[in-house]
């Protein structure tokens, strides 16, 4: 059999079938995982059906202690048939999403932002629903849309010269990546000045 690059596969020219045989491949021959062609489905939402399906058909994933994620291989998150589940460690299903799901950047930026205080799977649906609705009113990025226009005025009509270029890659090295400014920082660390006067 031809060896496939897993870790270089070109989702975009892709059909959603053909990377969904791929994920299958990957899922049964790399992570040795037992999948199930039954059709068998359950659209309940609450409690979530696939998991209850999940935990019907793969009942030995559930009983150790590390956490599992059941995955829609097609991720479709409605799709609720156990053809279509698959149960995962967190990592690996990090891992699968990062190889065949084509919009693995919208669901890291789901993921990181339901871990703020919600500690809950990234998997369900009604909880991605409440991200994308949170994140409609809020201006993307740590930065306020205030601190953006600044920044494009301020590179209104200039061209980066190479020496500008180079001045500002010094000028970012060994700051934080951190949100904004100096400014920010200065406050940060006065306010860590005074707590220490009160020793
Ligand atoms: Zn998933």
């Amino acid at each position: 059999m031809e060896e496939i690059d897993f870790e270089n596969l070109d989702l975009k020219s892709m059909t959603p079938e053909e990377i969904v045989s791929l994920e299958k491949e990957y899922l049964i021959n790399v992570l040795g995982k037992n999948l199930i062609d039954s059709e068998e489905r359950d659209d309940r939402k609450n409690p979530t059906g696939y998991r209850v399906l999940a935990m019907k058909y793969w009942p030995e994933e559930f009983e150790g202690e590390e956490k599992k994620c059941v995955h829609h291989i097609d991720f479709n998150h409605s799709n609720n048939i156990v053809s279509n589940l698959v149960v995962l460690t967190y990592k690996e299903h990090k891992l699968i999403h990062r190889l065949f799901d084509p919009d693995y950047e919208e669901y890291c930026n789901n993921i990181s932002e339901s871990q703020k205080g919600k500690p809950k799977g990234p998997c369900s649906e009604e909880c991605k629903k409440k991200i994308s609705e949170a994140l409609k009113d809020k201006p993307k990025g740590p930065c306020s849309e205030e601190h953006k226009n600044k920044l494009s005025e301020s590179h209104k009509g200039k061209t980066h010269t190479e020496e500008t270029k180079k001045k500002i890659s010094e000028s970012t090295k060994g700051k934080p990546k951190g949100p904004c400014s100096e400014e920010h920082k200065n406050k940060l660390s006065e306010s860590l000045k005074r707590k220490h006067q009160h020793k």
